[in-house]
């Protein structure tokens, strides 16, 4: 049920007091350089049993986080970085796969409950209203109880979704701005790839996608690339244990990338770092640094990265 007119008005004036007594966003303070972490760098939505963490990448721009994705697990690795829940003022789905999706509702849901402040504008390739309001759906039992029982605000007011519909400018402020790309993850119609454009740093997450040359052309001298990619042999060794393994193995050529074409890729934009991310498959420890990036060096001979989670580059 929608909310009524009074609760929209409850959660506006809640909204109003927290945006309120947000801090002002590179305003009146000295500016901070522009850092990228990795939260999670595992492809797919399976939840390993240690290693990588699924998908999330934040960008920190002058001290206010931006989050790329938020995969099962964002929470307690964004904390792990140092970030608290409440303070993410902006998040980027690159595209609705679960891997990407699953804790935006949890996300919302453990920064309301910190009490603090928190707005947050979401941006997605359409959905993400549906998502938070479905979540709160899911939760309302619980969100309607502590309304009442511990005086809590509305969470409802607290999250502004964009739709994502086309390629080009999704948003700028006075410290970045961010564009997307259309990439090639079939049979998904709407995956983007996002560009940050900062003061001191340009940074490009591809998102999934297949090998896409206008990606190379979207992050034509970025400071830094972070692309997925697939490591072909330890497809093969996984897809012989699963009973689907003839249709994941279709889906899987069709929808992401192999090391030598993300050196391509690299190559072609002229990046100044390559970092690897969102691996596939991503709970093979068997795999080493070296393969990761053997089939990406053949073409690229700039820096790189082969991504772990929690790092900074
Ligand atoms: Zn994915
Ligand atoms: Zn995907």
């Amino acid at each position: 049920m929608p909310p009524t007119r009074r609760q929209f008005i409850t959660a506006a004036a809640a909204f109003a007091v927290s945006h309120a007594l947000l801090p002002p966003l590179g305003f009146g303070q000295a500016k901070k350089s522009t850092r990228l972490v990795l939260l999670g760098t595992k492809g797919g939505p399976r939840v390993g049993e240690a290693g990588r963490s699924n998908p999330a990448t934040l960008i920190m721009i002058n001290d206010v986080p931006y989050l790329v994705d938020c995969g099962y697990g964002t929470s307690k690795q964004l904390i792990a970085a140092g970030v608290a829940l409440n303070l993410v003022r902006y998040v980027f789905i690159t595209h609705h796969h679960s891997d990407h999706n699953l804790d935006f509702g949890p996300l919302l849901y453990n920064a309301w409950i910190t009490g603090q402040p928190m707005r947050v504008d979401a941006y997605d390739p359409t959905g993400m209203n549906e998502l938070a309001r479905a979540f709160f759906k899911y939760q309302k039992f619980d969100i309607d109880v502590r309304i009442v029982d511990e005086g809590r605000t509305d969470p409802h007011g607290l999250v502004t979704a964009h739709d994502v519909t086309k390629p080009g400018v999704v948003m700028t402020n006075d410290d970045v701005k961010v564009s997307a790309c259309l990439v090639r993850h079939p049979p998904i119609k709407q995956s983007y790839a996002y560009r940050f454009d900062a003061k001191d740093r340009s940074i490009v997450i591809s998102g999934d996608t297949a090998y896409a040359p206008e990606l190379a052309e979207f992050a034509k001298d970025a400071d830094v690339l972070v692309h997925e990619v697939m490591y072909l042999p330890g497809i093969e060794a996984l897809l012989q244990r699963l009973p689907n393994a003839k249709r994941l193995r279709e889906h899987l050529m069709a929808a992401h990338t192999l090391p030598e074409e993300v050196g391509k890729i690299a190559a072609q934009a002229r990046v100044k770092t390559l970092v690897l991310s969102h691996f596939v498959p991503g709970d093979d420890a068997s795999i080493t640094d070296e393969q990761w990036s053997a089939g990406v060096r053949k073409h690229f001979t700039g820096r790189v990265v082969v991504g772990r989670d929690l790092m900074e580059i």
